[in-house]
C-alpha cells in the first residue's frame, strides 16, 4: 500500500481504498463495487450572503447523496474552511455503510458550507443558513434526503433549516431536518445520542477486553456535540477523563479532569483557561493523541491519526467518535501493534439511529419517551456491535473491515435484488 506523502490526505481515496477492502472479502460483482465507489448525485452551489457591514459575500456549498438503495438519503450539514467536493463525497459514502451496519432504512448524503463559521455573526450564519437551504431544496425532502447535524452546526441551524424549507413549500414539513430543537419536532435523546453511542460502543469493546470503565484512562480529542458529550458519559461511569480538547488545543490531568469544569470554562470563554485551582496542563493536539490511556477518542475531524503518529499512540483501544480519523496506513500499523479500533461507521453510529427516530416520530406525528428512545438506541448499537465482532472472528478481520463487510454488503444485496434499470 503506498504511504501517505505530505500533501492533505485525501479523504475520498481512503473511503474508496476501503471499498476496495471490503469488497475483496465480500467477493463483490466488480461492476457493482464500482457503483458503490460513486456517488449517484452531487451538487455544488455558489451564492451570496448579505453581511453585517453591507457587503455581498459569495460562499460554496455542496449537497452530496451517495446512495439511496436502502432509503432516502441522510447525511449531516458541515460549516467548516476546508469542506471540499471530496470530503463531501467520502463523508457522504460513510453515511451510506453507517446506515446498513446499524440497518435503519436510509442511504449516505452528506452538505456542507466552505466557511469559517467562528469568525460570523449569528445573523450571518442564518442569512448563509437559509440561502445555502433555498439553494438545495430541489435535493432535500422527508421521503428523499433529510439533513442532520454535524461540524459546527446545531439545533439552531437546522430549526432555521426546517423553516426555510417549510417556508419553500407552504407547510411546515418537520421530517425535512433531523437534530432539531425539542419545540420543532426534535426528539428526546438526539443531542446527546452520539457521544452516548461512542460511550455504548467502547463499553462493549471494553467489556471484551475485559477491562472495566470504572476507572479507565481516556482521552477525547474535541469537544463538541461528540466528545463532549462522549466526556459526560465516561465522567459519570466513574472513568478517568485525563485530556481533552478542541482545535485550538488541550487540556490534561494526570489524576483525571474534572470534565463539568473543563466544559463550562469551554462554554463560557471559548478556550479553555488554565489556573492554578483547575490543575490542568495544556497540551496541544498532537500530543493529546500520544497520551498513555486506556480509550482514545478522536471526535474532531479527518485524517488525525497518520502513519506518522500510529506507532507513538499508546491507547489500548481507539473508539472513533469522529469520521475519517484514522487513515488506512494508520489502520495497518496499529492493527499490526495490536490496537483495537472500533470504526467510526459503528462507534458513532448513535446520532444517525435517534434521528432515524426523531424522523419516524415527525412523519407518524407521535412522541416516544425518553426511556423509549434510549432502551431502542442500545439495543441496536449492541447488535450492531455484535454483528461486526461476529464477522470479525468468523473471518479473521479487524472490526473495520468487519463494519464494511457488514453495510458494504447489506447495499450490495439490496443493490442485487433492485436490478439494474433498465
Ligand atoms: P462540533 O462542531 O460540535 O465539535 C467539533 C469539535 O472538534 C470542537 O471541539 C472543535 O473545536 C474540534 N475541532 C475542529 N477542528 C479541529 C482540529 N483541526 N483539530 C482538533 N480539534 C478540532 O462537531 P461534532 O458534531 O461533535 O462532530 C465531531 C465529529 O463527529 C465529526 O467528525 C463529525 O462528522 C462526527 N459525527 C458527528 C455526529 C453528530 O451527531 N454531531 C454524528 C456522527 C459523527
Amino acid at each position: 500500500m503506498p504511504m501517505e506523502t505530505e500533501k492533505k490526505i485525501n479523504s475520498l481515496d481512503v473511503a474508496r481504498r476501503q471499498v476496495d477492502i471490503a469488497a475483496e472479502h465480500l467477493k463483490l460483482d466488480p461492476g457493482i463495487r464500482e457503483k458503490l465507489k460513486q456517488t449517484k448525485r452531487e451538487l455544488t452551489v455558489h451564492f451570496p450572503v448579505k453581511m453585517n457591514d453591507g457587503s455581498l459575500k459569495i460562499f460554496t456549498g455542496y449537497r452530496i447523496q451517495h446512495d439511496v438503495t436502502r432509503g432516502p438519503a441522510k447525511g449531516g450539514i458541515r460549516y467548516h474552511p476546508d469542506v471540499d467536493l471530496d470530503e463531501m463525497k467520502a463523508l457522504a459514502m460513510w453515511m451510506t455503510w453507517k446506515c446498513a451496519v446499524v440497518n435503519i432504512p436510509f442511504g449516505g448524503a452528506k452538505g456542507g458550507v466552505q466557511c469559517d463559521p467562528k469568525s460570523m455573526s449569528i445573523q450571518e450564519l442564518e442569512n448563509m443558513t437559509r440561502r445555502y437551504v433555498w439553494e438545495i431544496a430541489m435535493m432535500i425532502g422527508p421521503d428523499r434526503d433529510i439533513p442532520a447535524p454535524d461540524v459546527h452546526t446545531n439545533p439552531q441551524v437546522m430549526a432555521w433549516i426546517m423553516d426555510t424549507y417549510s417556508i419553500l413549500k407552504g407547510y411546515s414539513v418537520f421530517g425535512v431536518v433531523t437534530g432539531k430543537p425539542l419545540e420543532l419536532g426534535g426528539s428526546l435523546g438526539r443531542l446527546e445520542a452520539t457521544g452516548k453511542g461512542v460511550y455504548t460502543i467502547a463499553q462493549e469493546a471494553a467489556h471484551i477486553q475485559n477491562f472495566p470503565i470504572k476507572g479507565a484512562r481516556v482521552v477525547i480529542q474535541g469537544c463538541g456535540n461528540v466528545g463532549g458529550t462522549a466526556a459526560q458519559f465516561f465522567d459519570r461511569a466513574g472513568a478517568k477523563v485525563v485530556a481533552i480538547s478542541d482545535y485550538q488545543g488541550g487540556i490534561y490531568n494526570e489524576k483525571g479532569l474534572n470534565v463539568a469544569e473543563a466544559l463550562s470554562c469551554r462554554n463560557q470563554y471559548s478556550c479553555f483557561i488554565t489556573r492554578e485551582s483547575t490543575g490542568w496542563e495544556t497540551i496541544t493536539n498532537a500530543e493529546l493523541l500520544e497520551l498513555k490511556c486506556d480509550i482514545l477518542i478522536p471526535a474532531a475531524i479527518e485524517n488525525q491519526i497518520t502513519h506518522k503518529n500510529a506507532p507513538k499512540i499508546q491507547a489500548r483501544m481507539i473508539v472513533e467518535g469522529a469520521n475519517g480519523p484514522t487513515t488506512p496506513e494508520a489502520d495497518e500499523i496499529l492493527r499490526d501493534r495490536g490496537i483495537l479500533i472500533v470504526p467510526d461507521i459503528l462507534a458513532n453510529a448513535g446520532g444517525v439511529t435517534v434521528s432515524y427516530f426523531e424522523w419516524v416520530q415527525n412523519l407518524q406525528e407521535l412522541l416516544w419517551s425518553e426511556e423509549e428512545i434510549s432502551e431502542r438506541l442500545i439495543r441496536i448499537l449492541k447488535k450492531s456491535y455484535a454483528e461486526v465482532l461476529h464477522i470479525s472472528q468468523r473471518e479473521k478481520v479487524d472490526m473495520r473491515t468487519a463494519a464494511l463487510m457488514l453495510g458494504i454488503g447489506r447495499v450490495a444485496e439490496a443493490t442485487r435484488l433492485r436490478g439494474i434499470y433498465p
